[in-house]
């Protein structure tokens, strides 16, 4: 086994602390992965509260993982020595049902194996990116470019992949109007990538403060959600809006501001989940749906886009020991627009 170290919650409510493990030794498909940058994701937060239920302790997060590769395995063909690397939200999968073969490793139907809070076939516990170190079959492993810097390119590996994917999805480009719904770290990415995508790009968010930041980021309007009046212009008015918002809201409102055939693509998984008013949906052929993250081959295609557009991340650096006050930030909406942890620190 391998001894790593790492910051884990020991149960739901205690912070995070300084943690030594033991994970999986590279195989013979596997790569080791120096970790220099780990993102955080708002899905840290609620595993390590256990809010979805079902989590796993002792849990070390993070699965926004950028480094390098330390080590190869005898059976590894596609990376060596020195290359950069990045892992996402999952490290496995069956491989073998429809959607493994088809690409979306993240709707396999036996369940893919997160990057942590998840299992190994054999039923050892995965440890993800706030650590030294980490093995991953080379299939489950990113090539990054070396073009962009790496501290922003980690928070492409979620925020970047989920948001990309919706938008390919549904053809979201020149023509359609577009909502974020939340302006956090998927909000910031979905704002970037659908503006690049040619759309005409609207921030909804519930921070006056973030106005100008929307804009810079992309966006070519602003609603602050809580102005009654100001949120008139908008009723039937979106062909899509993309929600990423963390905490509990009513989607019924939002649901009104969409044109007949309008989309609502959920993405944010609060605790609760929302009660829908049918009738916001049949008296405009509305739709809701969902998305999760990308398949491996999707989310390297919005790397190499990511790359080739020169779109990053905008982050704020943070020694690993400010965790846990991060995580207190992006609870009160406070995150411009994504921590990510420097593994130097560790
Ligand atoms: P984040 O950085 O904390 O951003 C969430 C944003 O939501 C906040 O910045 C805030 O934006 C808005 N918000 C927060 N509380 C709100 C409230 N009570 N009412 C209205 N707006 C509120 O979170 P994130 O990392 O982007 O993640 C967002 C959600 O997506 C989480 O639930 C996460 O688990 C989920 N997620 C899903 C997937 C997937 O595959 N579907 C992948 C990754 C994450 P404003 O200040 O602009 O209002
Ligand atoms: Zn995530
Ligand atoms: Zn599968």
């Amino acid at each position: 086994m391998l001894s790593v170290k790492g910051f884990a919650a020991q149960n739901e409510t205690n912070p995070l602390s300084p943690y030594s493990f033991e994970r999986k030794e590279p195989g013979e498909h596997d790569v080791l992965i120096d970790i220099l940058y780990c993102g955080v994701c708002h899905s840290d937060i609620h595993q390590v509260r256990n809010e979805w239920g079902g989590s796993i302790y002792p849990m070390v997060p993070g699965h926004e993982i950028v480094g390098k590769i330390s080590k190869i395995g005898s059976n590894v063909t596609g990376f060596k020595v020195g290359d950069l690397a990045g892992v996402g939200c999952f490290v496995d999968s069956c491989r073998t049902c429809e959607n493994c073969k088809n690409d979306l490793e993240q709707y396999c139907e036996k369940g893919m194996v997160g990057t942590y809070n998840g299992r190994y076939a054999d039923g050892t516990p995965t440890y993800g990116g706030y650590s030294g170190q980490i093995a991953v079959d080379e299939k489950y492993t990113l090539h990054i470019s070396e073009k962009l810097p790496l501290e922003k390119v980690a928070p492409l590996l979620c925020a970047g992949i989920t948001t990309y994917s919706p938008l390919r999805e549904w053809k979201v480009g020149k023509g359609h109007k577009v909502g974020i719904l939340g302006l956090g770290g998927l909000g910031h990415m979905a704002v970037k990538l659908a503006a690049s995508m040619g759309a005409e790009v609207t921030m909804l968010s519930t921070s006056p403060s973030k106005r100008e930041d929307a804009t810079r980021l992309g966006a070519h309007k602003f609603a602050l959600t809580s102005d009654v009046e100001g949120m008139k212009e908008y009723m039937n008015y979106f062909d899509f809006i993309i929600d990423t918002v963390s905490a509990p809201h009513d989607i019924n409102f939002y649901l009104q501001l969409l044109h007949t055939d309008g989309t609502l693509i959920l993405l944010g998984v609060p605790p609760e989940s929302p009660k829908l008013e049918i009738f916001n949906l049949i008296m405009k052929r509305r739709r809701v749906a969902g998305s999760l993250i990308g398949g491996i081959k999707e989310t390297q295609e919005m790397l190499d886009y990511c790359a080739e557009h020169n779109i990053t991340s905008d982050v704020e650096v943070i020694p690993i020991q400010d965790i846990n006050t991060a995580y207190e930030r992006m609870l009160k909406g406070d995150v411009r627009y994504r921590f990510v942890i420097d593994m130097a620190s560790l």
